[in-house]
């Protein structure tokens, strides 16, 4: 979708600003200058962001020791990352808007699902696809996000901006380097468009699940996702 940003960004900043000073702590501000907002214009068309929450209802991904289920904290993230997308104007596709998953829940298939998520995003033309995960670890110590991309130098540049990003924002003591995914990730290595997977935090390290639930943390990350898809659709060499 072709849009006009200046004229988007007019019509919408009254009624979107006090949603953003709500949501969005200032490094988001900070992170998506009107600079920005010119360059990504300059790139046009933006692509469209297909945005995923991993699992969903009954494959719960990982479980922290209080209870807390991956898929919710996957589906709060993805839900703000819509948010912000809307707020700037990016075309955007949510994958799951609820707990469940893309496979009959009668007769759970989790290939299903994943082939389900797969086709959905390789339907789309000019897209984009951000996975979102969180990690666990047997022992607690664990902590920091990673971004796993898939092999084609797109996602590769996508990937290892995005985690720079996390780490220079929400984790500056992380030491993690985004991986590769080789083919350990059944939909990294079946889409067409550039694609990553966050995985934003250990669900394993009680400190970080507790601000991994926290909805203002949710929110930096999700600041920091939509900052980095805009820094790299900026790149005229992306179209
Ligand atoms: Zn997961």
């Amino acid at each position: 979708m072709i849009l006009d940003i200046k004229s988007l960004k007019k019509r919408r900043i009254l009624s979107s600003l006090i949603v953003l000073l709500l949501l969005t702590p200032c490094f988001i501000l900070i992170t998506l200058k009107d600079n920005d907002y010119n360059a990504a214009k300059a790139s046009l068309p933006i692509p469209l962001v297909i945005i995923d929450p991993g699992h969903g209802g009954v494959d719960s991904g990982a479980i922290a020791a209080d209870g807390s289920k991956e898929s919710d904290i996957n589906l709060a993230i993805a839900l703000k990352l819509r948010a912000l997308a809307e707020f700037y104007g990016i075309d955007n596709l949510l994958i799951r808007q609820e707990d469940i998953t893309l496979s009959d829940t009668a007769s759970y298939s989790e290939h299903r699902d994943l082939q389900c998520r797969t086709d959905i995003v390789n339907a789309k033309e000019n897209s984009i696809y951000i996975s979102i995960h969180q990690n666990c670890y047997p022992t607690g110590q664990a902590s920091g996000s990673l971004v796993i991309y898939s092999e084609n130098d797109k996602s590769e540049k996508l990937g290892k901006l995005t985690h720079e990003n996390l780490i220079n924002y929400l984790n500056p003591d992380n030491r993690r380097l985004a991986e590769p995914a080789g083919n350990k990730f059944f939909i990294l290595s079946h889409v067409e468009c550039p694609a990553i997977l966050v995985e934003c935090g250990f669900m394993s390290n009680f400190s970080e699940s507790e601000k991994l639930k926290s909805s203002d943390y949710q929110t930096s990350i999700a600041g920091v996702l939509i900052g980095s898809f805009i820094q790299y659709t900026q790149d005229t060499k992306y179209i």
